[in-house]
């Protein structure tokens, strides 16, 4: 790590025109990560835009810098404006090209220095110049201010990089509760605290958030759509683009919904599956050692962590909770081992 970081500072001494991008549909951790860099590297006097492949939840607005953020889909002759006069992309939170999705071609086919900074098993080594990887980190976030840590710049984290930290490190946590939180990330959060960040704050501003649009929608898919198979352990929520309609759904109102599936006793393994603009995605989590990012990427051309994962499924949403109850049929003995 230090000799990366060396280098990694090496390539930051003088001023330079720098794009920050991450993965598309960016969740707490891509724009907490993305954001606490624009703010240290804006701090030192670069000139830095932060291009997301396409918007997020309005949740995640509140973070310092978030106005100057520049989503590729709709401003796409302004981002590649950008992106071709960067001389250095600082890549996040992502370990393959298509995860940019249709602001790749734009960033991949230029020659461009890059650098990765990620926390996703196995990335494409090919993707960047310089890549700091540590799949067992519990977020990017958390990466990111122990490479800040050994370029020497923990002490330019000031109160606005805290916060951006912060919220990076407890959304990919799920408030800190998640197995891949260790005590290095609780001495990481106390430590952002020490630097500032109002932790109250924050929970309250991403999780006390919502429209009461959301919570119904919320109740609904608890009260109407949940299919439970208790004899697998599992279970799965699945949301059609119509019901979506109906409660006036806005970006990031499904985030989350997921997890009370998995808050059921003995429930290890849950889908969400929903269908948006055209597509059906799926989100996938799990308790324990099931490896939910193996069927992502099996069934699903995608991937992630061991305990969070998603991908896309090629047909409508009921052929995918038929495709996901063969996948739980198929993987019935792992689903009933102890936990
Ligand atoms: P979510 O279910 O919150 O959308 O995603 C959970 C995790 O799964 C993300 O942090 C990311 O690592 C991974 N993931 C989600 N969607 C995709 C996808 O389409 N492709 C890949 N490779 N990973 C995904
Ligand atoms: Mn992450």
């Amino acid at each position: 790590m230090k000799e990366k970081a060396l280098k990694f500072k090496d390539l930051l001494s003088q001023k330079k025109n720098i794009v920050i991008t991450t993965h598309r549909g960016p969740d707490g951790d891509a724009m907490g990560s993305s954001l606490a860099l624009y703010n240290l590297l804006t701090n030192f006097g670069h000139d830095v835009t932060v291009i997301t492949p396409n918007d997020y939840a309005s949740f995640l607005h509140w973070m310092p810098g978030n106005d100057n953020v520049i989503e590729n889909d709709g401003n796409e002759v302004l981002a590649t404006s950008i992106t071709k006069k960067a001389e250095l992309i600082i890549m996040l939170d992502f370990n393959s090209k298509n995860r940019l999705d249709s602001y790749s071609d734009t960033v991949f086919n230029l020659d461009t220095y890059k650098v990765l900074i990620d926390h996703h098993q196995d990335p494409d080594m090919e993707i960047a110049d310089l890549i700091f990887s540590d799949p067992d980190s519990c977020s990017t976030a958390q990466l990111l201010f122990e490479v800040l840590e050994s370029m020497g710049l923990k002490d330019n984290i000031d109160q606005d990089i805290a916060e951006c930290l912060y919220t990076g490190i407890m959304t990919d946590t799920g408030s800190f509760k998640y197995s891949s939180t260790t005590s290095k990330t609780h001495n990481i959060i106390a430590q952002l605290i020490n630097k500032g960040a109002r932790s109250s704050m924050i929970h309250d501003l991403v999780y006390d958030n919502s429209s009461a649009d959301r919570m119904k929608l919320l109740g609904y898919c608890i009260n109407d759509k949940l299919l439970l198979y208790p004899e697998n352990n599992s279970a799965i929520i699945s949301l059609t683009n119509e019901e979506l309609k109906k409660f006036n759904f806005k970006k990031g109102d499904t985030e989350g919904i997921i997890n009370y599936a998995l808050a059921i006793k003995d429930i290890i393994f849950a889908a969400f599956i929903v269908e948006r603009e055209g597509v059906v995605k799926l989100s996938l989590r799990s308790k324990g050692d099931f490896k939910v990012n193996i069927i992502a990427n099996k069934y699903f051309n995608g991937g992630g962590h061991t305990n969070a994962a998603g991908g896309i499924s090629s047909t409508n949403v009921n052929e995918t909770v038929k495709k996901v109850e063969e996948i739980i049929n198929n993987y019935k003995e792992e689903l009933n081992k102890k936990k």
